[in-house]
């Protein structure tokens, strides 16, 4: 299984019960598991990865409850833009009577590659629009992007109602 670690960080920030910060410290991580913090010097020495992590604060991954992915297309929509929920919605809804399954697919992969640069490793996305074939799929963030390219692949082979 492969390892990594994340040597000498400024700060971890552990969001243990107690809320401990470690100044100094190292992480080793196997496959998708910490394995173990602490000095660099109490720690597996090699890893098949290593960061150097001076200088940094490393958090765990944050947590998105409450996402709309397909929206990520329609955004900055002219008219809308600036309007209230119900205006927004009423304006926003004939747009995405239009999506395909591979706008949702785009607009999937565009707002998990957002959430990931700002630090969020998991995301519920409340899909609840289905137009034109429109499928709902579970997918990890980290392995999803690939996962549902084979899902929406599968999916444009069946025929649109
Ligand atoms: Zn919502």
């Amino acid at each position: 299984m492969a390892t990594l670690l994340l040597r000498d960080a400024q700060c971890v920030a552990t969001m243990d019960g107690e809320r401990r910060e470690l100044r100094g410290a190292s992480i080793f991580i196997r496959g998708h598991r910490v394995e173990a913090i602490g000095p660099a010097a109490e720690l597996p020495q090699a890893a098949d990865a290593v960061i150097d992590a001076r200088g940094h604060l490393v958090v765990p991954g944050l947590v998105n409850t409450h996402h709309h992915m397909y929206q990520s297309l329609t955004r900055a929509v002219p008219g809308v833009q600036d309007a209230e929920l119900f205006a927004w919605l009423q304006g926003l809804y004939p747009v995405w009577a239009g999506l395909t399954p591979e706008m949702v697919r785009v607009s999937t992969q565009v707002a998990m590659a957002e959430l990931l640069l700002s630090g969020c490793t998991t995301s519920s996305d409340h899909l609840y629009i289905y137009p034109n074939g429109v499928r709902l799929v579970q997918c990890s963030m980290l392995g999803g992007i690939n996962k549902s390219d084979a899902f929406w692949r599968r999916a444009r082979r069946k025929p649109q109602r």
